[in-house]
């Protein structure tokens, strides 16, 4: 891998940069970094308008058509310009991909222009009280009626559900099927009667992921992608691009964390001492530099699978793994270089509770998009080829 950009994308990047610079205002964020819904929706349709969403999606789907050096080139301007991701992840990063590859004429046009210009925001509605990990055992069932799927169940811990117009919605259709043949994969109208959204707060206190409760919820049968019982095969493209795509963004926020890290750690804090001062805080800083280098040249790894295989590989599942890990024991450091101050959250607190926050929400990356312990029962038997654990 050339790690120097090409002639195409050192010009991408110079508009980019020049694009942040005209248009996003870093003043006009919250202290801590946490951007409301109506905030964030004007800012993606601002991206959209000026033409960086969608970036490595076909031009027949309304993307642009380019590698996904260009995403990579994108998140790491995003970052170096601190600016909000586009709030439409889960439509952009996993319905969108898998609309694409498995839906109808109808359904793509029916759904891709709107999802890409911010119109239509998605949820993904995968994670049941009884099956997380276990994606296979979702109980939330679908029956045939005349046209229409009726819905009947609960999904749990679907992130910007509150916010949504649409799901992803693995159901079963089938009970007397083998488990993982009974599933299938609808996309579900989020305004229709019978669906019940409860936000749930998280540690931060943020109600960021919600309950979603179908009650006869009567979905048009044409909303199916792929056919009854290839729910699995559907889902499994939803998680390859989760996991895949996700990296650069990752890792770029890591990057940004780092030199926040830094910053912190060159103030002076309320006792008048620099913790930069301390070796110990050094060599401390220095081991997440480390990482954050290895975890890098990983994502490059993934960045290659990507460009020569047109598909993420397993290793962006090492990527997952060692940034959540490494995300955790970053910003419990910088809590920990603020001494007392680094119990103060919100106002009072240094830099307004920004670490605080950080620390909190970093608590989730080790669950969300497949736990730790999955990940690594995937890097063992995918990437290492060890033999499978059950
Ligand atoms: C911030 C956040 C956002 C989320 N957003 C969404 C969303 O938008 N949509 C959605 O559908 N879900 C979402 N989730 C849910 C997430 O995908 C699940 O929480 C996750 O898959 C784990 O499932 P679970 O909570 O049911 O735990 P379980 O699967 O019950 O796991 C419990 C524990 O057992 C371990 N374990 C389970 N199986 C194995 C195994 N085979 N080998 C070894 N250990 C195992 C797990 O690692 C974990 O430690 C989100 C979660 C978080 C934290």
């Amino acid at each position: 891998m050339d790690f120097r950009d090409t002639a195409d994308e050192a010009a991408f990047r110079a508009k980019l940069r020049d694009w942040y610079e005209a248009n996003f205002d870093a003043g006009g964020m919250p202290a801590a970094g946490r951007p409301d819904a109506g905030y964030l929706r004007k800012w993606s349709r601002r991206l959209f308008d000026g033409g960086y969403v969608g970036l490595t999606w076909p031009r027949e789907y309304g993307g642009h058509g380019l590698s996904p050096s260009y995403q990579a080139i994108y998140f790491e301007e995003m970052v170096r310009a601190g600016a909000p991701e586009h709030m439409g992840i889960i439509g952009l990063n996993m319905a969108g991909p898998t609309i694409m590859t498995w839906g109808t004429h109808e359904q793509k046009s029916k759904h891709l222009a709107r999802l890409l210009s911010g119109e239509d925001i998605w949820c993904q509605g995968f994670s049941e009280p009884g099956s997380g990990s276990d994606l296979a055992g979702a109980r939330t069932k679908a029956v045939l009626d005349g046209d229409e799927w009726v819905v009947n169940g609960q999904k749990v811990w679907s992130s910007y559900a509150h916010l949504a117009d649409w799901c992803i919605l693995v159901v079963r259709t089938d009970p007397a099927a083998e488990k993982h043949a009974g599933l299938s994969y609808l996309l579900v109208d989020m305004h229709l009667p019978g669906v019940e959204v409860r936000p749930l707060k998280q540690i931060t206190g943020d109600p960021e992921f919600n309950e979603i409760f179908f009650t006869d919820v009567r979905v048009p049968k044409d909303s199916i992608l792929g056919k009854p019982g290839d729910g699995w095969k559907v889902a499994m493209t939803t998680l390859l691009h989760e996991r895949g795509t996700m990296a650069f963004a990752l890792v770029a926020q890591l990057r940004q964390h780092f030199s926040r890290l830094v910053d912190l750690a060159r103030e002076p804090g309320s006792d008048g001492r620099v913790p930069a001062d301390d070796p110990v805080v050094r060599d401390a800083i220095a081991q997440e530099w480390i990482e954050l280098q290895s975890l890098a040249f990983t994502n490059y790894r993934t960045l290659t699978t990507l460009l020569t295989k047109g598909a993420p590989g397993p290793e962006s599942s090492v990527v997952k793994l060692v940034w959540s890990e490494a995300n955790q024991r970053l910003t419990k450091l910088a809590r920990s270089l603020q001494g007392l101050s680094g119990m103060l959250d919100g106002d009072g607190g240094v830099w307004d509770g920004y670490w605080q926050y950080r620390q909190l929400r970093s608590r989730g990356n080790t669950i969300e998009a497949g736990t730790s312990e999955i990940l690594r029962n995937i890097v063992a038997e995918r990437v290492l080829g060890l033999p499978r654990s059950r």
